[in-house]
């Protein structure tokens, strides 16, 4: 009769799995540190233009990922923070945020930047 193979449990971990960092907010008021744009997979784009400031976006964004200027209008999105949920884009009155697909936004950025270094 064959022997049995004993079953053994792999961890990749050299110390075992206490020792992985936890991938969530641990510990109160740590939030900022997580890099959440990480798990986009798509991106608001805004087109200033047809914006009004009317900071909706800023109010409904769960991640705070929005950032406004010292007189309160629209600045920019925080990209390290946003994770592409697409509440503005819904939310914005006048449809003045864009939901693009980040592969392609990556793409279109990479060769955006060769070309402004090569002038
Ligand atoms: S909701 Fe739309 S119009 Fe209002 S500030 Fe945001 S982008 Fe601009
Ligand atoms: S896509 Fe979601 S997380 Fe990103 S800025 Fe808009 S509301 Fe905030």
């Amino acid at each position: 009769m064959a022997k049995k193979k004993k079953l053994q449990a792999v961890c990749p971990v050299e110390h075992g799995w206490k020792t992985i960092k936890p991938a969530g907010i641990t510990e109160p008021g740590s939030a900022e540190e997580l890099k959440t744009g990480d798990w986009r997979s798509q991106r608001p784009i805004h087109n200033m233009e047809k914006c009004i400031h009317c900071l909706q976006c800023f109010i409904f964004c769960p991640d705070c990922a929005i950032k406004t200027t010292e007189d309160g209008k629209f600045k920019e999105f925080d990209y390290y923070h946003c994770k592409g949920c697409g509440i503005c884009a819904e939310i914005c009155p006048v449809k003045a945020i864009d939901i693009a697909d980040e592969s392609e936004s990556l793409e279109k950025e990479k060769k955006e930047n060769k070309q402004n270094a090569k002038k």
